[in-house]
């Protein structure tokens, strides 16, 4: 029997599978795909991690410790992982963005953080053209991580560790004495069980009625154009909240391409099984429509467009708890499109959960409690 059995080896599941293993556990895991993989959360070359977003909230602990379990990772893999490019978030001053959480409690005096006008947003990114009023608040000191890297990274640190790729998890079962899993190819015992799915989570938990809703969303590489492609590339990232068109980010441009996309769309709510994974002509207008509007000339052809997963909770903070009839059990999910920042944090957490250690941070605001 195993110490612990993983279903789902992407980002979260992959990080929890390396910090058991890193306990000195004997861990079995399971993915449906071989990430990193295209078909869920985990793909598309870069994540953002930055603070300014999370200022007054309990994530602030553990983007810190997140930037410190990067660069842990980074000298520990060889690998490059994380790229500081700062980051500028911009909006109406009585935007989503500034007026509502999580950045009301933004003015922190121990950071770097500059509030910039458009007009100053415009003079120091002249690529940049933000419509008069809007307000920006530019963190220097956030970064780029490289998603494939970091995934394989993370998947190299649980070597050792039983994992089983192409192998879907079709049920599981718990008794007194320990868990079972019956996949495609056979079935297996464990002690205890971490369920890190992402968007097929509530295929796995029938029993629980969770509030999650898979979301469809598009990210585009478009080949850098123009006198400002060189400096583009420096950065910083963008996430920029648009009265009409919604809240549009975009990343300084990769091998791959200048990538953009926008982060909830509303009203694209679906089931996995029934995503279309194509993008049409039309979604690839709208965003060089954005282009041409706020960063004109920046923007060449499109290289590449890719579907990608959001798993929103309602309040769009995590699940990460015990199964509430289950005590063998940890459970990941809801990433609500930010959690790549904090795998390896996570990780430790659901291995915290697993192996009854007290959790290193406060894991209330993360309870499965708090929807009943
Ligand atoms: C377009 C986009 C942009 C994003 N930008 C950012 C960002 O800038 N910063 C940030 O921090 N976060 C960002 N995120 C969010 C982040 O990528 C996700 O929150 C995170 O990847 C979720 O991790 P997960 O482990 O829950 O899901 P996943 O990484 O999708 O992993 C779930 C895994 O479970 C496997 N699985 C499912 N069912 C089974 C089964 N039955 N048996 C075995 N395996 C199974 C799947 O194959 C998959 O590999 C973004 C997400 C998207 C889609």
């Amino acid at each position: 029997m195993h110490d612990f059995a993983v279903i789902g080896l992407g980002a979260i599941g992959s990080a929890t599978a390396a910090e058991l293993v890193r306990r000195g556990h004997a861990v079995v895991g399971f993915d449906r795909y071989a990430p990193p993989h295209t078909m869920g959360s985990a793909h598309s070359d870069t994540r953002m991690i930055r603070e300014a977003w999370y200022r007054g909230s309990p994530y602030v602990p553990l983007v810190r410790d997140a930037y410190r379990s990067w660069a842990h990772l980074e000298r520990t893999s060889g690998r490059s992982l994380v790229r500081t490019a700062g980051a500028l978030m911009m909006g109406p001053s009585d935007g989503r963005v500034f007026a509502g959480s999580p950045l009301r409690g933004v003015a922190q005096p121990d950071t770097d953080d500059l509030f910039l006008s458009a007009e100053e947003v415009a003079e120091r990114f002249p690529w940049l053209r933000p419509d008069p009023g809007t307000i920006a608040i530019y963190e220097p000191g956030a970064a780029i991580l490289s998603l494939e890297a970091c995934l394989e990274a993370t998947l190299e640190a649980a070597e050792g560790a039983d994992l089983r790729f192409d192998e879907p998890a079709i049920e599981w079962s718990a008794s007194a004495s320990g868990v079972r899993i019956r996949t495609e190819r056979g079935e297996y015992a464990a002690r205890r069980l971490a369920i890190a799915a992402g968007a097929w989570t509530p295929q796995l938990l029938p029993g629980l009625i969770l509030p999650l809703e898979v979301e469809r969303t598009v990210q585009y590489w478009f080949e850098p154009a123009g006198e400002h492609a060189g400096a583009l590339a420096e950065g910083p990232a963008w996430v920029w909240e648009l009265e009409r068109e919604g809240t549009w980010y975009g990343f300084p441009p990769t091998a791959r391409g200048l990538k953009a996309g926008m982060h909830f769309q509303a009203g694209r709510g679906t089931d996995v099984e029934r995503i279309d994974r194509e993008v049409g002509n039309a979604e690839a207008e709208a965003l060089r429509r954005l282009f041409a509007r706020y960063a004109p000339g920046v923007a060449g052809p499109l290289a590449h467009a890719a579907v990608c997963l959001y798993t929103n909770t309602p309040d769009e903070n995590f699940i990460l708890d015990r199964h509430p009839d289950h005590s063998r059990i940890a459970i990941f999910a809801g990433g609500s499109g930010h959690a790549f920042k904090f795998l390896p944090v996570l990780g430790g957490l659901m291995a915290d959960l697993l192996t009854d250690e007290p959790p290193s941070r406060d894991l209330s605001p993360f309870s499965l409690g708090r929807f009943r």
